[in-house]
C-alpha cells in the first residue's frame, strides 16, 4: 500500500498529519489550523507567505493527529505525561490570497475565522507577516470582550506608515482602536528601532509592556504572575520573540530574545491562568533560515501550546 509506513519525509503535508478540510462550513474538531500566506505589509525582508508551507512542513516531525491508525497525543519526556490525545484538529489549507487586493484578502480572513468559531473550533492560524493578527482578531468580536497577549520583539504599533494603516508594524494599534478589546499585553519587547511615542502612548493606555529583560531578570513565573487576570485570551506569536539564533528565519530579527523554553514556559502558564481563545503564529521566513529550524521550532511551540491549552 502506497505510503503505510508513515515518515516525516513522506506523504502530503498538513499541519501535524491532521485531515485536510477544504469547506470550512464543514470543520468538526476542537482545533482548526488556517493558513495566511500573505506577506504584502512587510516593510524590510519578504518572504513570509511561504512560512505556512514550511511550518506544516516541518511540522510533520510531530504527526499525532493521525485519524487513520497513527499515535494520537504525545508523551512529554520531560514532564512524563501524555497530552492532546482526545483533541481533534483538522487543517484548513490556506486563505485565498490575491496580490494587491489587501481588503478582500483582510474580508477572506475575516470570513474564515469566523466560520471556525461557529464551528466550535479553536483557530490557528498560520502566517504571514504580522498584518494579518488584525483581521484575525476582528473576528472574534461575537465572543468578546477580548484580551491580547503578544508576544514580540517589537511593538507593532505604528499609527500609519507612508500613510498606511495595515502594515505589519501597525497591527496591536489597530486592535486598540476596537470596541470589544480588553487588556493589550506584549512580552519580549527589545532592540534600538522601539519608537518612544509608541511606548508612551500604549502605557498611557493602560497596556502592559514587558521587555525582554524583565524576563530575564525576574523569570517566567514572576512575569506572569504580575499581569492580572485576562478572561477570554487571544495570543499572537511573532516568531521574533525568540533569539534567532534560534529563529533566524523572519524578517526582522532583534537579538537577545527568549530561549524555546522561556517562551513555552510563558505559553503554558497563560494557558494555565486563562481562558484561550485562539492563537497565530506569524512572520515565518523560510529563506531566511536554510537549516529549517525555524519552521520546526514555529511547529513544536505550537503543538506544546495547544498541549498546555487541552492537556
Ligand atoms: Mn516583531
Ligand atoms: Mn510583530
Amino acid at each position: 500500500m502506497v505510503g503505510k509506513t508513515k515518515l516525516s519525509f513522506t506523504g502530503i503535508s498538513t499541519f501535524c498529519r491532521t485531515p485536510h478540510i477544504s469547506e470550512i462550513d464543514k470543520v468538526q474538531a476542537d482545533v482548526a489550523v488556517l493558513g495566511i500566506p500573505y506577506d504584502e505589509a512587510v516593510g524590510y525582508r519578504p518572504g513570509t507567505r511561504f512560512g505556512p508551507r514550511s511550518i506544516r512542513e516541518y511540522s510533520m516531525r510531530f504527526p499525532y493527529f493521525d485519524e487513520n491508525g497513527g499515535q494520537k497525543g504525545y508523551w512529554n519526556i520531560e514532564k512524563r505525561q501524555w497530552f492532546l490525545k482526545k483533541t481533534t484538529m483538522v487543517d484548513c489549507g490556506d486563505v485565498d490570497v490575491v496580490p494587491l487586493a489587501m481588503s478582500y484578502v483582510h474580508q477572506q480572513i475575516e470570513e474564515s475565522i469566523k466560520s471556525l468559531l461557529r464551528r466550535g473550533a479553536l483557530p490557528v492560524s498560520l502566517g504571514g507577516d504580522h498584518s494579518v493578527t488584525y483581521p484575525v482578531f476582528k473576528a472574534f468580536e461575537r465572543i468578546g470582550p477580548l484580551s491580547l497577549v503578544q508576544f514580540d520583539a517589537h511593538l507593532d504599533r505604528r499609527d500609519t506608515v507612508g500613510g498606511v494603516k495595515y502594515g505589519h508594524g501597525s497591527p496591536i494599534k489597530r486592535i486598540s482602536e476596537l470596541d470589544f478589546i480588553e487588556k493589550i499585553v506584549t512580552i519580549g519587547l527589545r532592540g534600538l528601532r522601539a519608537p518612544e511615542e509608541d511606548y508612551l502612548a500604549a502605557e498611557a493606555r493602560g497596556e502592559i509592556l514587558i521587555p525582554a529583560q524583565t524576563v530575564r531578570e525576574i523569570g517566567t513565573d514572576e512575569v506572569l504572575n504580575q499581569i492580572p487576570s485576562l478572561g477570554k485570551c487571544y495570543v499572537t506569536i511573532d516568531i521574533d520573540a525568540l533569539d534567532p539564533a534560534l529563529a533566524p528565519g523572519t524578517g526582522t530579527p532583534e537579538a537577545d530574545g527568549f530561549t524555546l523554553h522561556q517562551l513555552k514556559e510563558m505559553l503554558s502558564g497563560l494557558a494555565a491562568r486563562n481562558k484561550i481563545v485562539g492563537f497565530d503564529l506569524v512572520e515565518v521566513n523560510p529563506y531566511l533560515d536554510p537549516s529549517g529550524r525555524t519552521s520546526l521550532f514555529a511547529a513544536q511551540l505550537i503543538v506544546e501550546f495547544l498541549g498546555a491549552i487541552f492537556g
